[in-house]
C-alpha cells in the first residue's frame, strides 16, 4: 500500500472550503457527473482514432444511492485511471487546482457560487471520505482504490475491478445526509444533467401498481442525450422546436418564434432561443435563459452574455467559450462574450426579418405579443434599432398592420402639413378618445393604436429617427389644427362679442385647483362640434415624463391645462353669442368703454414717464385707474356670469364637452343630468 501527502500547502483546507462554499455544496454532483462524462467521451474518441481496439460495451453513467452504507457512487465505463493518472491528475493537478481557486477566491466566496473550477476536489463538500476506484483502458493495468478522508493524507493501493472505468465512492457526511435522498438526486440530475450527452442512469422507472407509483426493474434513464440545439436546423421540423419549448417549460403556452442559433467561428456557441407568449411577470422571472458549457446546466443567470433586452426570451445557450469561472462584471467586459452578445442581436434581427418576410400574416397575428421585444430593444440597442425599423410594425385603430414605409406612404398625402411636416395621428384609449378618432377618420386621416407599455417612449425614438415626422394625440387639437393645412382662420367675432363669450363660457366651467381651462375661439366648419376640450400635446407629454421622473415634478406639480375651443360658425353657438350679444350690449358695453377709456389713460400716464419712475402724482393717479378698471371689470364679469347661469345652452354644450373627455364628475354631472331631464 501506498501512502502519500496530497500537494496542498494549507494544512486542512478541506474544513474551510466546506464552509465556504455550504450554501451551493449540490454543484459536487455536477462535477462528478461530468467528470465521468469526460471520461467516456475520451474513450470513444481512442476508439475512433483505432488507439483503443477493445469492446465499448454500455457506455452510461450510474449515479447510485446505498442507504445503508451511507453512500452516493458515481460509476462511468470511461478510460478509467491508473495508479499513476490518480497520482498526477488528482494528487497534484486537481488539489493544486484547488488550493489556486480557494486563494484566489478566499476574499470573494460570493462570485464563485455556480461556477466551474473545483472539479473533483468539490467532493469533499459533502463527504468524509471518499474512494475512488479505477480501472484503466491501457492494456495491462490493475485496479487501484485510492482513499482519503478530508485531511491531506491519502492512501493508495490495489483493488478488484474487472470493468473498465471509474468508480467515485462518497461517504456522504452527516450534515449532509439529504443527498442520500433518491428525490434529492433526481431533481439535482434534472436541474444539470438533463441535456448531457452520455445517458445518466439514476433509481428505476415506476410504474402504477395496486394504487401505488412502485419502482420496476428498469433503469431509469435521467437525460436526453440528443437536445434538439445541438441538431442541425434542417433537421428539425416545428413540432419538434415546440416539444423541445415544452420539454424545458412544461405547462407553459407555445412560444411565439424561435431562433436557432449555430456559429463555430470566432466562437463556439449553439443554442435556442423562444419568443414566450407572455402572460403575467411572474413566469418571466422563473423560466429564463439557461447557459449550458458542452451541454452540462452551468446557471440561468445570463446578464452580460445575452443582450439585456434579450432577457425576455427564454431557452438555451451554449458555448464552450464563455468563460464560467470567473465574476460577473469581468464577464460582461470580456470580448468573447461581447461578441456573443453582438453575434445574438444580429441573429434575432435577422430570423424576425425572415418571418416578416416568408410569412407576413402569421407576424402579424403574433404582433401584439412580441411588440414588447421589439420595441424594447428598439429603444436599448442601437443596432437592433437599425435593424428592427424594416419589420417593426405600427397598428391603426381599424386593427389594420403597416411598416413604417407602408404607413408613410398611406398617410403622406393626406397628413402632410403647410409646413411639410408629416403628423402621425395616434390614440392610447380608443373608447375614451372615439370622437376624436371618429372625427379624424371622417376627415379621411389614419390614426395609429399607441396603447402598449412602452409606446410613449417608442413614439419619442420614432420622431427623432424619421424625418419631418411628428406624432400628435389625436384629442390633443381640434380637427384642423392637428395637421394644419393653411394658416389658421380667424373667427369673426367682434372684440365686444370675444369679451362678452370668454366670460360666458369661462364662469361657467368647474372650478378645480388641479385643471385649468383657456377659452378661445375659431372658426371651423359649422358641422364641427360646437365646443371642444382638448390637452395640448406638449403639456401632456411633459406632465407625463413629469410622473416617471422624480427630477421633473414642476411639470407635475402644474394644473392639467386644457383647450376650450368654441366653434363660431356653429349655429348653436351663432344662436348663444346673437342672444347673448342682444341681451348684455346696453349693459356691457359702457363698462367695456370705461374699461378702455381708463386703460387709454394708463398707457397714456407710461408714455409720458418715458421708462421713467413716475412722479407722486402719476403713481396716485396710476393706482386710482387701475382700481376703476379691477372694478370695472368685476361689475361685468357679474353681469355676464349671472345672464349665462341662466343659460341652461350653455352649460349643456360646457357639459357635453367635458363628458366627452371624462371631465364631468361630481356635482356638475349631478346637474348636468338634472338639467338634461328638465330641458326634455
Ligand atoms: P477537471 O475536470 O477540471 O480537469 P477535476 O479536478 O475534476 O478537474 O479532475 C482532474 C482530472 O482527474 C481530470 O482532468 C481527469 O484527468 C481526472 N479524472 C477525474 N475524474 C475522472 C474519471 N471519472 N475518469 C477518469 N479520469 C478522471
Amino acid at each position: 500500500m501506498q501512502t502519500g501527502k496530497i500537494g496542498v500547502t494549507t494544512e486542512n483546507i478541506f474544513p474551510v472550503i466546506k464552509k465556504f462554499l455550504y450554501s451551493d455544496n449540490e454543484i459536487f454532483l455536477r462535477e462528478l457527473v461530468s467528470n465521468a462524462i469526460d471520461a467516456t467521451q475520451k474513450i470513444k474518441t481512442l476508439s475512433s482514432f483505432g488507439e483503443f481496439k477493445g469492446d465499448l460495451g454500455v457506455m452510461d453513467v450510474r449515479v447510485t444511492i446505498d442507504k445503508e452504507n451511507g453512500t452516493l457512487t458515481v460509476s462511468d465505463r470511461g478510460i478509467g485511471m491508473t495508479a499513476e493518472d490518480i497520482e498526477k491528475y488528482i494528487n497534484q493537478i486537481a488539489f493544486s487546482g484547488a488550493e489556486e481557486f480557494l486563494n484566489k477566491y478566499k476574499d470573494n466566496a460570493s462570485s464563485i457560487i455556480g461556477h466551474f473550477g473545483l472539479g473533483f476536489y468539490s467532493a469533499f463538500m459533502v463527504a468524509k471520505k471518499v474512494q475512488i476506484r479505477s480501472l484503466s483502458y491501457k492494456e495491462g493495468s490493475s485496479a487501484v482504490l485510492w482513499e482519503c478522508d478530508g485531511s491531506p493524507e491519502y492512501t493508495m493501493a490495489s483493488t478488484e475491478k474487472t470493468d473498465r472505468g471509474t468508480d467515485i465512492i462518497l461517504y456522504i457526511d452527516d450534515e449532509n445526509k439529504e443527498f442520500l435522498d433518491q428525490s434529492r438526486i433526481d431533481s439535482l440530475l434534472k436541474k444539470y444533467c438533463r441535456f448531457l450527452p452520455v445517458p445518466v442512469i439514476s433509481g428505476k422507472e415506476q410504474e402504477w401498481k395496486d394504487g401505488k407509483m412502485v419502482d420496476t426493474d428498469r433503469d431509469r434513464v435521467i437525460n436526453n442525450t440528443e437536445p434538439q440545439w445541438m441538431k442541425k436546423p434542417s433537421e428539425l421540423t416545428d413540432e419538434d422546436y415546440r416539444n423541445f419549448y415544452r420539454e424545458l417549460y412544461p405547462g407553459q403556452e407555445d412560444p411565439l418564434f424561435w431562433i436557432h442559433l449555430n456559429v463555430d467561428y470566432p466562437f463556439t456557441l449553439t443554442g435556442i432561443l423562444f419568443f414566450p407568449k407572455i402572460k403575467n411577470n411572474f413566469e418571466l422571472n422563473k423560466n429564463r435563459i439557461q447557459l449550458y458549457c458542452n451541454q452540462v446546466y452551468v446557471t440561468d443567470s445570463v446578464e452580460g452574455v445575452v443582450p439585456d433586452f434579450l432577457m425576455l426570451l427564454q431557452g438555451v445557450i451554449d458555448s464552450p467559450d464563455i468563460p464560467l469561472n470567473v465574476s460577473r462584471s469581468y464577464l460582461q467586459s470580456d470580448s468573447a462574450v461581447k461578441k456573443i452578445s453582438s453575434y445574438i442581436t444580429k441573429k434575432v434581427s435577422s430570423r424576425l426579418d425572415e418571418i416578416f418576410k416568408n410569412s407576413r400574416q402569421e407576424y402579424e397575428q403574433k404582433w401584439d405579443d412580441i411588440k414588447i421585444f421589439i420595441e424594447y430593444g428598439m429603444l436599448t440597442d442601437e443596432k437592433f434599432c437599425d435593424a428592427a425599423m424594416k419589420f417593426v410594425l405600427v397598428k391603426d385603430t381599424d386593427n389594420k398592420y403597416y411598416t413604417l414605409d407602408e404607413y408613410l406612404t398611406l398617410v403622406e398625402a393626406a397628413q402632410t402639413d403647410k409646413d411639410q411636416n408629416i403628423i402621425y395621428l395616434y390614440a392610447t384609449d380608443p373608447v375614451a378618445q372615439y370622437t376624436y378618432i371618429n372625427a379624424a377618420m371622417d376627415k379621411g386621416y389614419n390614426v395609429l393604436l399607441m396603447d402598449g407599455q412602452l409606446d410613449s417612449h417608442f413614439i419619442g425614438m420614432l420622431e427623432q429617427k424619421l424625418q419631418k415626422t411628428q406624432f400628435v394625440r389625436v384629442d390633443s387639437d381640434v380637427i384642423d389644427n392637428l395637421i394644419r393645412k393653411s394658416d389658421r382662420r380667424e373667427a369673426d367675432i367682434t372684440p365686444l362679442q370675444r369679451n362678452i363669450m370668454t366670460t360666458l363660457f369661462q364662469s361657467q366651467l368647474p372650478k378645480d385647483d388641479k385643471v385649468n381651462f383657456l377659452v378661445s375661439f375659431e372658426a371651423l366648419s359649422p358641422t364641427d362640434m360646437p365646443i371642444l376640450i382638448t390637452q395640448n400635446e406638449y403639456m401632456r407629454r411633459m406632465k407625463d415624463m413629469a410622473a416617471l421622473q422624480p427630477g421633473m415634478s414642476f411639470y407635475g406639480e402644474l394644473p392639467d391645462s386644457y383647450n376650450l375651443t368654441v366653434n363660431t360658425t356653429h349655429p348653436l353657438v351663432e344662436r348663444i353669442r346673437d342672444k347673448a350679444t342682444l341681451a348684455l350690449s346696453d349693459k356691457v358695453s359702457p363698462i367695456a368703454d370705461k374699461i378702455d377709456a381708463d386703460n387709454a389713460k394708463i398707457n397714456a400716464i407710461h408714455d409720458a414717464t418715458n421708462g421713467n419712475k413716475p412722479t407722486d402724482e402719476q403713481s396716485e393717479e396710476l393706482k386710482s385707474l387701475e382700481g376703476s378698471v379691477a372694478a370695472s371689470r368685476e361689475e361685468q364679469n357679474k353681469i355676464i356670469s349671472d345672464y349665462a347661469s341662466q343659460q341652461s345652452d350653455v352649460n349643456q354644450l360646457i357639459d357635453l364637452a367635458l363628458l366627452g373627455n371624462g371631465l364631468l364628475r361630481g356635482e356638475h354631472l349631478n346637474k348636468f343630468i338634472r338639467r338634461s331631464v328638465e330641458l326634455m
